[in-house]
């Protein structure tokens, strides 16, 4: 049987290679393109989603048009990210390895230029680049492109998102005039038709799916939920999903960062990926992401540009993103390279108009999902360690020598018991994590009731997810309300929204925080001074029984047991749905004596 590839006109020796990759098959946008593609004769406009096999759309052509034999760059590739050019590059490289003398070199910034200009010079035919790297190439005359015949715009609407415009102009001006342009797109905002207007004649185009539609492998849920159990929301949907591999999208790099440090102090294997990360930070998180030694990438959408990894299962809407258009980019994150996906938005009751708003970009309609119970949490716990018991690869050599005293410490009990045992011994661990766990569900008619956190001291209920949190100044160390909002959110690094009602009195106060925010606060108000007196800041009894997720804090290490949950997760002290809140007093005294203590200290 003729290779598909071969059928589309692709060569031997490039055919070979991706037949290595595993590409058997060409994907819808590789059938449709790579024909039109191979003429050369033509602009091309592709309005394709990432993940969808469009590198190699344009790669296969890219090597059959090209003269390998001659050392100059004839086509350039520009893309909006470091982590895109890689991947472009490593993908172009690995389609071209049979290719005798083919070089692709990749140019971006944060990288040592030296090395990238020396490549340039050893004699390169394709160069994949980020426009900023380029442009100063170019700048020092350092590249010739007077051989270039054609050049890909990949990911426009992105490259154009992030300001690339006046330098894609400067970087084209600097090609022939008759090379021909290919563009790819995943929306077609009026900026990338301007670029198709000005920079093409007569381009053939390609929509794969509809017009900005969303991939049609993936699925698009929202849960709604009120402000305050977005986190609670997020842990119930990964423990639902035991297997998950995702990306979680906030909208800031301080949300992003709180986010990630939750989960992982909540024993969950995730990491953040942001702006304020050194390049050395963020390879290092996309190299675990990659690898999948990490189950949750934490994500601003500008630092997740250009992550190409295959096998994300879902992606997580944290936070929906402030330009609608955004969500295709990041629900593109799943579903690639024909697998399917699911992109979940957690939002409140206020945000569905906007959830509207996105079904009518992708062009798709979300399913409105219930986040599932502690106990549907528990039961897919259950069967997924049972899964996996049941698929283990077992290490004959090593555990032989073992069995002997297994067998006899298991000796009395009949299998069924054997099996009950192993089972319950993770089981009764959700169990305990999940008993009394709340419904976090708000349904849709309860629009705009508990949409949003209500307004700073009007709240008088404290069984909402907050903790109530004692600080030993108030009215006599001449503080106000808003002077204590800053002293706290400043030294404990938080932000000013995680604070809910704050009760000044004289020479102490109370303010209620949010519960997620609880650990760091804690985390980073230490040894604080006022005036030379040192400040303390603890959790309240009141807390204690009011808060559902309340830490504890004994002024040195957090203390409250790790214990192994379900999925190797270390689960803290801190429960989403336990009463008792996981407050405990270390100093031996009963709480009473420690207040007590601590007012009378205070007047004296
Ligand atoms: P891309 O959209 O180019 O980033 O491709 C997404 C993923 O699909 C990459 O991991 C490619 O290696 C893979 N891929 C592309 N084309 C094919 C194909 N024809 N068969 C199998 N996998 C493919």
């Amino acid at each position: 049987m003729i290779n598909p590839f071969s059928n589309l006109g692709i060569s031997d020796d490039v055919v070979n290679a991706i037949k290595d990759l595993g590409f058997e098959n060409p994907t819808p946008i590789q059938e449709q393109s790579i024909p039109v593609l191979l003429e050369g004769s033509n602009d091309f406009v592709g309005l394709a989603q990432t993940g969808t096999g469009k590198t190699a759309a344009f790669g296969l052509p890219l090597l059959e048009l090209i003269d390998f034999s001659i050392r100059k760059p004839q086509a350039l590739v520009l893309c909006p990210t470091r982590e895109l050019c890689l991947q472009i590059t490593g993908d172009i490289r690995n389609f071209s390895k049979n290719i005798p003398g083919a070089n692709v070199v990749a140019v971006y910034g944060g990288a040592n230029i030296v090395q990238q200009l020396r490549e340039i010079r050893q004699g390169v035919q394709i160069v994949v680049a980020t426009p900023g790297r380029m442009l100063d190439i170019i700048r020092r005359k350092a590249i010739d492109f007077s051989d270039v015949s054609y050049v890909v715009l990949d990911e426009a609407d992105e490259m154009l998102n992030m300001g690339f415009q006046e330098d894609i102009n400067d970087i084209l001006s600097t090609t022939p005039d008759d090379k021909k342009t290919w563009l790819f797109s995943a929306t077609m905002p009026p900026e990338v038709r301007r670029i198709a207007r000005n920079y093409m004649e007569d381009p053939v185009e390609l929509t794969m799916g509809t017009k900005n539609t969303g991939n049609v492998n993936i699925e698009h849920e929202y849960y709604i939920v009120r402000a305050r159990d977005k986190y609670a929301a997020l842990k119930r949907i990964v423990d639902f999903n035991p297997e998950i591999f995702g990306v979680v999208f906030c909208k800031t790099k301080i949300d992003t960062q709180e986010v990630a440090e939750h989960l992982i102090k909540d024993g969950y294997n995730a990491d953040a990926l942001h702006g304020d990360l050194s390049q050395q930070q963020r390879d290092k998180v996309m190299q675990r992401f990659r690898d999948r030694s990490m189950q949750l990438l934490i994500a601003t959408d500008v630092a997740a540009r250009g992550i190409d990894v295959n096998n994300v299962t879902h992606v997580i809407n944290y936070a929906l993103p402030d330009e609608v258009e955004s969500y295709t980019h990041r629900s593109g994150r799943t579903g690639r390279a024909g697998k399917t996906g699911v992109s979940i938005c957690i939002i409140n009751s206020k945000e569905l108009g906007k959830i509207r708003q996105i079904e009518k970009i992708i062009g798709k309609k979300f399913t409105k999902a219930d986040l599932p119970t502690g106990f549907d949490v528990c039961e897919k716990q259950l069967f997924a360690l049972v899964h996996k018991v049941h698929n283990v690869e077992v290490n004959e050599a090593q555990i032989e020598q073992y069995i002997p005293r297994i067998m006899d410490e298991f000796s009395e009990l009949s299998k069924e018991e054997v099996i009950k045992r192993f089972a319950s011994l993770e089981f009764n661990r959700f169990l305990e994590y999940y008993k009394n766990a709340p419904d976090l569900n708000v349904s849709e008619e309860r629009r705009g009731e508990h949409g949003e956190r209500p307004e700073r001291g009007s709240r008088v209920r404290n069984d909402d997810g907050y903790t109530r949190m004692f600080i030993n100044l108030g009215s006599v160390d001449d503080f106000t309300r808003g002077d204590l909002l800053s002293f706290v959110c400043n030294n404990g690094k938080i932000s000013g929204k995680s604070i809910g009602k704050i009760d000044l009195k004289g020479v102490y106060s109370f303010f209620d925080i949010e519960n997620t925010a609880v650990d760091g606060l804690l985390n980073n108000f230490r040894n604080v001074d006022f005036n030379g007196r040192g400040v303390r800041i603890e959790q309240t009894a009141e807390g204690e029984s009011k808060s559902r997720g309340g830490g504890s804090y004994n002024g040195s290490k957090r203390r409250d047991g790790e214990r192994k949950s379900f999925g190797g997760k270390r689960e803290s002290g801190r429960r989403e749905g336990g009463s008792n809140g996981g407050f405990r007093d270390y100093s031996g005294r009963s709480r009473e004596e420690r207040h007590g203590k601590r007012e009378s200290g205070r007047r004296r």
